[in-house]
């Protein structure tokens, strides 16, 4: 197996620099000067307090990183000198408190109304750029801005009604607690908002592999033999829990699969598998079960056909760049630019977590990595959070001009089910960024066979593996899992790991009433990714001169010549090709319509012939075709809407987290973080399998 990729980065690791509490402290000092001064009836208090604000605003015009408060306060003592000055008026000075807190207090409503809370822009400085947008970042200011909006407001009511000056005791208490606030919450504040989301799954449910159990008790049931579920069990039984696994279907892998007509194998859809790599999940996962990956995968040959012509990417950046650099010679430099961009970022997302053999999401960071690492991650890496914040597109345009190259570097992200503009950067990284830097890789054997050898660990280590085994109900009481029914079969288990998709658990395998109307409103809520048609031609004739995977972007379909990548799938000189291409599953009619066939047949022709811009005269030379339409998938996975990547993966859109709001009931697969693809389901398969053992795998294992 050839590995190409880049050494990771060194671990970075800066200082926290606390500028922001810094820079508010600085932006009220005018005031406070002003207050002190007028306070004793001193008129020097205004260009004292003018003068302050002047020099805080000579830096920022030099770097145009402009702060609310100063330009608020040069605003204010501007005003207020024009009027003594000017006007001749003493208004600035007899009402100094109470006018200026209500003017500080509209300011900070004003700034939450049109969502730039002004304490972000003090807060700017302990972080960079690409933080500052982070819905997180803003959070925590809306509600650090409230507050100063709540301080300034009781300050202004205090000193209209009283004759308390500003800097009496109680504005002082509360303009101190206001700080001190800030501060605090600046720091544990992101910590604090993602547990807080996280906490209707907070629960507990531990289970000990030692444990005596009866015949028919488990630690943990998986329903669903999908590569996520099969993932979870594997690492599981490996770690001496008793697991068994429940596959609907007569063989494990779910959409891993693999499809056998007369003497050709076909993978039924899976082409290409990421995460290959030293430090990527999938090699990551062997290595924890003790499986050589050496002989177990081969890399793949990637063509891209657009407008006509034939792009070759060998993986590795080098030959990305020179290769694209060839093609769109006006461009060599920004596709230099944006893949080093891109490469500093992809190693940073594998570099945190590397501990513990997958990315994790955010209340995970916060747990296992502590509220001081998960504060200090925007500043550590930087690249990383700044394609989190954006979308693959965004990051396109950064860099390049050419549409034509885009449209070229977009062609990956329909791998997410996605337009470049609604790919998420961190669905980006792992689907785009990731094939080129690491390759992608086919299973020897086909897809089946990788699902296959999982089984075989889990069985190895004591596990059972059911197949034809559909359950119906996963078993719970007072919203704690107990088990799963299987026709009259019932198999006890504390700990259920769903690898279904979870809609269809949600909604078919628990009781509503455990569950919780609010859950099944939100998992009903969610959309559903694209579905596909997908053709299986057996072709009489050697097509090893092509590379093993095609994708054509004009036409919007791929091809993967599965012979190509192991040529034991199809007799000698000829070949087993797999076409996919994307459709909606309301294009395509039921199966107990009568045009079903008919539209079946139809669209399989329409398929080939489009193929045959790339292997001519294809249609003649087809002696096996078979195909499956968006209601195969779902009749075959119980994915609703033969959805090919599950739920919608689009930029903005949730998903369900590993755990549901019952004890015990875990999700395991594309349903849930990071999403959908091989090497994503692997990943949630490790998070799952980690969490159930309560994390105390050691680093590094
Ligand atoms: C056409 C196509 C092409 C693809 N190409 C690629 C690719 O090139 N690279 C890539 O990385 N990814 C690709 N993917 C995506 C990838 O295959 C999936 O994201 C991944 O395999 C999903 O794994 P999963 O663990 O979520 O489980 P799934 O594959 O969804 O499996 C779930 C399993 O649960 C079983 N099940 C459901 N209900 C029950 C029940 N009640 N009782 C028992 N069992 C049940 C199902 O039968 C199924 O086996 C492709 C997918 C498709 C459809």
């Amino acid at each position: 197996m050839s590995r190409q990729h880049m050494a990771s980065p060194e671990p970075l690791e800066r200082k926290a620099r606390p500028m922001g509490a810094l820079m508010l402290a600085l932006g009220l000092v005018p005031w406070a000067v002003y207050w002190v001064l007028t306070s004793q009836g001193g008129a020097a208090g205004i260009p004292i307090a003018l003068g302050l604000s002047c020099a805080l605003l000579a830096q920022q015009v030099w770097s145009r990183a402009y702060r609310l408060l100063d330009l608020t306060a040069f605003g204010y003592f501007l005003t207020a000198a024009a009027a003594m000055y000017g006007l001749d008026s003493t208004l600035f000075v007899d009402t100094a408190g109470p006018l200026s807190f209500t003017v500080l207090f509209l300011l900070a409503v004003i700034s939450l109304a049109v969502r730039r809370p002004f304490s972000a822009y003090s807060a700017r400085s302990d972080y960079p750029k690409q933080y500052w947008h982070n819905p997180d970042f803003i959070s925590v200011h809306n509600i650090v801005t409230t507050v100063w909006a709540g301080v300034f407001f009781l300050c202004a009511i205090a000193l209209f009604f009283t004759s308390i000056p500003a800097v009496g005791p109680l504005p002082v208490a509360l303009v101190a607690a206001g700080f001190i606030f800030s501060l605090v919450f600046q720091s544990k504040g992101p910590a604090y908002l993602i547990q807080q989301r996280f906490r209707p799954y907070e629960w507990h449910v531990p289970v000990s592999p030692t444990s005596s159990k009866q015949q028919n008790e488990y630690d943990v049931a998986v329903v669903g033999a999908g590569i996520g579920g099969l993932s979870c069990a594997a690492l599981l039984a490996k770690r001496g829990f008793k697991v068994l696994v429940m596959e609907q279907q007569a063989q494990v892998g779910g959409y891993c699969g693999s499809l056998m007509r007369d003497d050709f194998i076909f993978s039924t859809g899976v082409a290409g598998i990421t995460g290959v790599w030293e430090n990527g999940s999938v090699l990551r996962l062997l290595s924890r079960l003790g499986v050589p990956a050496e002989g177990r995968f081969v890399s793949n040959r990637t063509r891209y056909v657009y407008k006509g012509k034939d792009i070759d990417l060998p993986a590795g950046i080098p030959h990305v760049v020179d290769s694209l650099g060839d093609v769109f010679p006006e461009e060599k430099e920004g596709i230099g630019a944006f893949f080093q961009e891109a490469t500093e970022a992809y190693y940073q997302l594998h570099e945190y977590s590397s501990d513990y053999g997958t990315p994790l999401p955010d209340h995970l960071i916060v747990r296992l990595l502590g509220e001081k690492a998960a504060a200090r991650m925007p500043r550590n890496y930087t690249a990383l959070y700044d394609w989190m914040n954006k979308t693959y597109r965004q990051k396109l345009d950064e860099h390049l001009g050419s549409e034509s190259l885009k449209a070229v570097l977009s062609a990956a992200s329909g791998q997410s089910g996605t337009s470049a503009e609604a790919t998420p950067g961190l669905r980006a990284l792992l689907s785009c960024i990731g094939p080129y830097l690491n390759g992608t890789y086919f299973p020897v054997g086909g897809p089946r066979a990788f699902a296959a050898m999982l089984a075989e660990v889990i069985e190895q280590h004591g596990g059972t593996v059911l197949t034809n085994y559909k359950v119906d109900r996963i078993l719970s009481d007072r919203r704690r899992v107990r088990g799963v029914r299987c026709g009259e079969e019932i198999f006890q288990a504390h700990v259920v790991v769903a690898n279904v998709n979870a809609r269809t658990c949600v909604l078919q395998l628990v009781e509503a009433n455990e569950i919780g109307g609010p859950y099944i409103d939100f998992v009903k809520g969610l959309k559903m990714s694209r579905s596909a048609f997908i053709v299986y031609a057996g072709v009489d004739e050697d097509l090893s001169s092509y590379p093993s995977f095609i994708q054509h972007v004009d036409g919007d379909y791929s091809m993967f010549i599965n012979s190509n990548a192991d040529r034991r799938l199809a007799p000698t000189r000829r070949s087993a090709i797999t076409m996919v291409a994307p459709i909606g599953y309301h294009d395509f009619p039921s199966r107990d319509e009568r045009d079903y066939d008919d539209r079946k047949r139809q669209l399989a022709a329409l398929l080939v012939r489009k193929a045959e811009e790339i292997v001519p005269e294809l249609s003649s030379k087809i002696s096996v075709l078979d195909a499956a339409t968006p209601r195969t998938l779902e009749s075959h996975t119980s994915m609703p809407e033969g959805a090919v990547y599950g739920f919608d993966q689009s930029a903005g859109s949730r998903r369900p987290h590993f755990r549901a709001p019952i004890k015990g009931l875990y999700f395991a697969g594309a349903s849930t973080f990071p999403g959908a693809g091989i090497e994503s389901v692997v990943m949630s398969g490790t998070i799952c399998a980690n969490d159930i053992e309560g994390w105390i795998q050691s680093p590094g294992k």
